[in-house]
């Protein structure tokens, strides 16, 4: 499982890493970054919360 944004919708309000903050940062600039490589199975279930909760859909499951 790895995860993608749509940088042209991400807001960068950082809900995604208030659901999980291991894998979702916000950088100086308030771009999001997402942790590279497959998504580990003990946070699967914190992503799959993030992709849900991002209030403009800008996550998706690229894999
Ligand atoms: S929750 Fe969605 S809009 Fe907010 S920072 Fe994360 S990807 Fe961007």
């Amino acid at each position: 499982m790895e995860i993608g944004v749509d940088r042209s919708l991400c807001e960068a309000n950082a809900v995604c890493v208030g659901f999980a903050p291991d894998i979702f940062d916000l950088d100086d600039d308030e771009e999001l970054v997402i942790q590279p490589g497959p998504v580990l199975a003990d946070r699967i279930e914190q992503v799959t919360d993030a992709v849900k909760g991002c209030p403009k859909n800008a996550l998706f499951i690229a894999g």
